[in-house]
């Protein structure tokens, strides 16, 4: 394999990881120690946002979904009943069962929703309306009674769009509330912001150490920071897609990386000529530009086995395969939050429309998890009963064994008991 394009960093751990941590780690025990008071002290140090209240009252919430063209309300519900179908039906795979193993033992496995969950929606840079489909409806899908709900203000505004979409989503509470105070208001709750059991939600280098940080005091869905994009395709793509894919991704900050893998040189080397004759044009230049030159990657690769093996290694957030035969890779990429197959779909079509969930994994922690789905808000929890006394009789004289070879009398004496109860003669102790 060989760059036409490399780059510092595009799958690798960024630089500035521990300035960022450090700063998280501040903020946090700020919020710790002081609560209400450093969460207002914070908001106004860096979103110069201190309302009386964080909360938006019926009322307000109202009053902004009325300024939301009917048309813009209209696509907000079509999308979030495609994000509700899916999770229902992830939901519905997921079995619940009881089994008897032995005589009279019944083991089985229940799916419990938490009890409340923290619905982070980003917008420092622009609106994430759909991260409300993706962390709310899923969360309600899941059956949890309490979703309380936070975006920042942009630039000083409440976004209007964004609360109307976390409140078609089934929002029990809505905070305009950004950034590592959010978080930790949240995860450790404040006065005026009950603590939640589960926090879920995109968000900026920030927002990802911040739950990175609290996860145990809190549960935490997945590391979900500034989004990745890779491509991998051969010489029948379509270079102006692959281009426009790129840059897609990229436009979300200066930190999101952009790779293509390609077999084709000659692709390779037109997707790069065509992206730098249209990123000067782009509106959100500001940030893909930054992002294409410190963190774009063009590899050439010497056939698709070689590119799925190189696309697994980097182990993105999204991938989209651009190839004669896209439905291959199902079977050949592992590492990936989504995958898109073929031209028809695209990166964008999973962001912003066609209902799986967009929270996925980053920094190469797709080799362990999944993105945001129905079952990140649910605990699968076991019990058992044993109802016939020889069975359990049986059982207690194995758990005697077994725990005295681990020298923990006290765990052999429990299955002790059950066993002189069938008529075992007493033991010594
Ligand atoms: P954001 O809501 O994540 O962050 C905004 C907040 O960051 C502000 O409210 C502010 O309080 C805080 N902040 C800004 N600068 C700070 C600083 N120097 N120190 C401490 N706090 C600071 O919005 P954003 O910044 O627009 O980022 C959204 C991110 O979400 C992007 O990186 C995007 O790629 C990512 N994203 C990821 C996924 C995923 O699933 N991985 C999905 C969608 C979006």
């Amino acid at each position: 394999m060989r760059f036409l394009k490399s780059s510092l960093d595009a799958g690798t751990v960024a630089a500035g990881d521990a300035a960022v941590q450090e700063t998280v780690r501040q903020l946090v025990e700020a919020v710790r120690e002081r609560g209400d008071a450093a969460v207002r002290e914070l908001s106004e140090r860096f979103d110069g946002w201190a309302p009386p209240s964080f909360r938006l009252s019926a009322g307000e919430i109202e009053k902004l979904v009325r300024t939301v063209p009917q048309t813009i309300l209209d696509d907000i519900r079509y999308v979030q009943e495609q994000v509700r179908g899916f999770a229902e039906a992830q939901r519905a795979s997921m079995g619940e069962f009881e089994i008897e193993t032995l005589p009279g033992v019944r083991l089985g496995q229940r799916h419990i929703p938490v009890a409340a969950a923290g619905a982070y929606v980003p917008g420092g840079r622009y609106p994430l309306v759909a991260s409300a489909h993706m962390t709310i409806v899923t969360a309600k899908a899941a059956g949890v009674a309490r979703v309380a709900a936070c975006t920042p203000p942009i630039r000083g505004e409440i976004p209007a769009t964004t609360v109307a979409a976390m409140h078609l989503a089934g929002a029990d509470e809505i905070y305009v509330l950004g950034g590592v105070q959010a978080v930790a208001a949240l995860a450790l709750g404040t006065g005026e912001i009950a603590p939640v059991a589960l926090l879920a939600g995109p968000g900026n280098a920030y927002v990802a150490e911040a739950k990175r940080q609290l996860f145990g005091e809190v549960g935490i869905d997945l590391p979900a920071g500034p989004t990745e994009i890779l491509v991998v395709a051969d010489g029948t793509a379509d270079p102006l897609t692959v281009a426009v894919d790129l840059l897609s991704q990229a436009e979300h900050g200066p930190d999101s990386p952009a790779v293509l893998v390609t077999t084709s040189e000659a692709l390779g080397r037109e997707v790069i000529a065509l992206v730098e004759r249209i990123l000067p044009g782009m509106p959100t230049r500001d940030y893909a530009a930054p992002a294409w030159r410190d963190r774009g990657e063009v590899v050439v690769v010497d056939d698709l086995e070689q590119a799925w093996a190189v696309a697994d290694g980097y182990a993105f957030e999204h991938v989209e395969v651009l190839t004669a035969e896209p439905r291959r890779a199902l079977d050949r990429l592992s590492n990936y939050g989504a995958l898109f197959l073929g031209d028809g779909t695209c990166v964008s079509y999973g962001d912003k429309v066609i209902g799986t969930n967009h929270v996925l994994p980053t920094r190469k922690a797709a080799r362990y998890t999944g993105g945001l789905w129905v079952g990140k808000y649910l605990r699968t929890v076991t019990y058992q009963e044993v109802t016939d006394p020889a069975t359990s009789a049986a059982l207690g004289r194995l758990c005697g064994r077994a725990a005295r070879v681990e020298t923990f009398e006290g765990h052999a004496r429990s299955g002790d008991l059950r066993a002189v109860r069938a008529g075992d003669p007493a033991p010594a102790w």
